[in-house]
């Protein structure tokens, strides 16, 4: 190896932990991940297998490879929604995702850049706070708006004014995108029905930071840290995310960083208790035969599988029907990792095979209680041209507990309120 190289690969090798380093000899090229790997199933190269990375990995820390070889390891390594998929059959359970996501930041680091699309997105999120580029100032008005519409039973109080015992953290992608502000509309009117006293930070909210993680940022731990000391700042003890990128960064990236993070629940385990307690009442029948798609934040990564489906069994009417791919073995809509970022195409491709699986089992729509997942689902229903119809599990939820607050009444009435 020339010394330019070995130097590089020295600086790869020196960010990965010991135990990566044991993985990457560990790997005995049984090819199962690449049975279960969803992208792998629409790109069929040695490459973008789990073992295709490992292999490629392992020789580029230990003796470099030619440019060829390294292009192909680069598309492997980025063309990957970092599902865990391969994690789960792996026979010596080999930490693959956070493996990519480590690998990721060691490469940058050693100098290889990483996807044009994936630096643009980073840098919007550093620069505003949020990957929508929209000003900070404006992160809260989604509250605002909902109480002047009607759709609450009490205006959200801001934590700076009435810190209350758990922050509900709406995340950028509720916050901004106007399709998915109903998600956030839908959490703070499920909140209020239950009785919980909860605050919202508005516009000091930060973006979680985890997408900085999934993609390799350098800065991640210094971006998590000033996010730890807000919450510090402010007494924040328990949180409440509905989003499950949010999850997966406050709970599951922060870990290693913070105790807090243990404080840090999903609106699924939130709303789930309510349930039990007999808190939040399900009143209103949905008729609906639904299936439920995994998201990979919640399930694989985090081992929330129960909850969500404890909560659509509990709605009267609704009956719940399960794809064969189903929580470990969930098969990913392709929406994580930056993955859609680099080739859309695939992604839209992996979000059909989905559709095409909860078409299998007669269900009449699926159910997520992501909204990334919620939007790459919808990508699949256009992809596949079908029917079937795509819900956030807040919906199912509200339909029977103040049906008045449906995703179609929050549109129209944001939409008055646009014109008036
Ligand atoms: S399943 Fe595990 S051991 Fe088998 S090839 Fe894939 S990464 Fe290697
Ligand atoms: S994390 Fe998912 S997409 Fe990436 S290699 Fe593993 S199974 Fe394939």
């Amino acid at each position: 190896m020339a010394r330019r190289e070995e130097a590089q690969a020295d600086r790869i090798a020196g960010r990965l932990t010991r135990r990566q380093l044991i993985e990457l000899e560990a790997c005995t090229r049984c090819g199962e991940c690449q049975v279960w790997c969803p992208v792998f199933l629409q790109d069929k190269r040695e490459c973008i297998s789990a073992r295709g990375k490992l292999s490629l990995l392992q020789r580029l820390v230990n003796d470099g490879l030619p440019d060829t070889e390294l292009q192909d390891f680069l598309q492997g390594l980025y063309e990957c929604s970092a599902c865990g998929q391969c994690h789960v059959v792996c026979p010596v359970r080999i930490n693959t995702h956070e493996l990519w996501e480590q690998t990721r930041e060691s490469l940058v680091s050693a100098g290889i850049p990483r996807p044009e699309t994936q630096t643009k997105q980073l840098l919007t999120i550093k620069r505003a706070n949020n990957a929508f580029d929209k000003p900070q100032q404006d992160r809260g008005l989604w509250a605002k708006k909902a109480w002047e519409a009607g759709l609450l039973k009490a205006p959200v109080p801001l934590w700076r004014e009435q810190p209350s015992s758990v922050l509900y953290f709406a995340g950028c992608t509720a916050s901004f995108d106007p399709e998915m502000q109903s998600v956030a509309v839908q959490t703070a009117r499920l909140l209020q029905e239950a009785g919980v006293e909860f605050s919202i930070l508005g516009d000091e909210e930060p973006c979680c930071a985890g997408k900085l993680r999934r993609m390799g940022d350098l800065e991640f731990k210094a971006e998590a840290e000033k996010r730890i000391s807000l919450f510090a700042e402010k007494g924040i003890k328990e949180i409440v995310v509905s989003c499950a990128g949010c999850f997966k960064g406050l709970h599951s990236d922060y870990a290693a960083l913070w105790p807090g993070a243990k404080k840090v629940r999903h609106l699924t385990q939130f709303i789930d208790r309510l349930i039990q307690d007999g808190k939040l009442r399900l009143k209103h029948a949905v008729p609906l035969t639904v299936t439920y798609h995994d998201p990979c934040h919640l399930g694989r990564h985090n081992q929330i599988y129960d909850p969500p489906r404890r909560i659509l069994q509990a709605i009267p009417g609704l009956k719940l029907v399960e794809m064969p791919r189903h929580r470990a073995f969930s098969s990913c809509c392709g929406m994580g990792g930056g993955l859609k970022l680099v080739n859309p195409g695939i992604q839209h491709s992996m979000a059909g095979v989905r559709i095409r699986e909860a078409e299998s089992v007669g269900a009449t729509a699926v159910v997520t209680p992501c909204q990334t997942c919620y939007m790459g689902l919808q990508y699949g229903v256009e992809e596949t041209a079908s029917s079937m119809q795509v819900y956030h599990l807040n919906e199912m939820l509200i339909r029977s507990v103040c049906p008045e607050v449906s995703c179609g009444e929050i549109s129209a009435r944001f939409q008055h309120l646009q014109t008036t």
